[in-house]
């Protein structure tokens, strides 16, 4: 497996990949490290389409608002190394924030809309920094296709929309959640729980699943909302956000909707802030 921590290293890298007879198609996975099962899903996914496979580890400062965990967002380059390897990567990207953001940049992406709410409304400018970041690192590493977990599935419909609105050539893949055998979904930031938070943690997965029982919008919020207001009132966590929503505009679904939709929760246990979706399907009312 190759490493490459400037663009300059990258490019020769990428160019000795690419030597052969027929140009072999590229995936790509972005991640920011702290590798865990999830992001190894991706790598696997990648392996089944691709012939290339690029990773990159980089922790964007441009998507951390001031108050957040950027100075404390695990970094393990080492140790991530070691299981992209194992994964099946052919080449780490491990840029230094000034080779990505050098002095006098001036020019950045403006998700719009989409970015602003839910994750975008308590995360302000989140969105304009991920994909000013995915941008560049697209056009840098230059793949046929790129891979991003439904983990974040607004950061996912932020790209497919950036994808579409500014004609980017390259194929948005979206994987499958990787959860715990409990249903905590797999984060970076999951080291930070404590066992005791690590239980009251599960209520976010546990309120997704009871949402996916019920038949419309407004019945599936209210029962995922009455298992996460029994944790509030006990003082295990705090919510940020439930809501409904289409999956690929965000917003929230009217009560006579019928198809596929999504379930997404934003919450705070301790000082660890979490989010998890789920993917709904409502059926409508059956035919006589
Ligand atoms: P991050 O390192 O948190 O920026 O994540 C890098 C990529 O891994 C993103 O596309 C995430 O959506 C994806 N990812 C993170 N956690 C999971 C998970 N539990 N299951 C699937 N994909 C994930």
């Amino acid at each position: 497996m190759k490493v490459a921590a400037s663009i300059s290293e990258l490019e020769l890298a990428r160019s000795e990949l690419m030597a052969g007879a027929t140009p072999p198609v590229i995936a790509y996975v972005p991640t920011m490290g702290a590798l865990h099962d999830g992001h190894l899903s991706l790598v696997r996914l990648a392996r089944g389409i691709a012939d290339v496979v690029i990773m990159s580890i980089f922790v964007n400062p441009l998507q951390f608002g001031p108050n957040e965990d950027y100075a404390k967002y695990p970094r393990t380059l080492e140790r991530d190394l070691k299981k992209a390897k194992k994964a099946g990567v052919d080449l780490v990207f491990t840029p230094t924030v000034a080779e990505i953001y050098p002095a006098g940049r001036q020019v950045s992406v403006k998700a719009g809309a989409i970015g602003e709410v839910l994750e975008g409304a308590f995360r302000p400018g989140h969105f304009d920094g991920v994909l000013t970041v995915v941008l560049k690192l697209l056009n840098i590493v230059r793949p046929s296709v790129a891979i991003f977990g439904r983990k974040d599935a607004q950061q996912l419909a932020c790209i497919r929309r950036m994808v579409r609105d500014l004609n980017v050539d390259v194929d948005i893949v979206g994987a499958p959640i990787v959860r715990e055998e409990d249903g905590l979904a797999m984060s970076s930031r999951n080291r930070f729980l404590s066992p005791a938070e690590r239980a009251s943690a599960l209520v976010l997965s546990a309120s997704l699943r009871a949402a996916a029982q019920e038949p419309a919008p407004a019945a599936a919020l209210a029962a995922a909302s009455r298992l996460l207001t029994v944790a509030v009132d006990a003082g295990e966590i705090e919510v940020d956000y439930i809501s409904v929503v289409n999956g690929t505009t965000m917003a929230p679904l009217p009560d006579d909707y019928t198809g596929p939709g999504l379930a997404v929760v934003a919450a705070r246990v301790g000082t660890t802030r979490l989010i998890d979706n789920i993917e709904l399907v409502f059926p409508g009312p059956e035919r006589p």
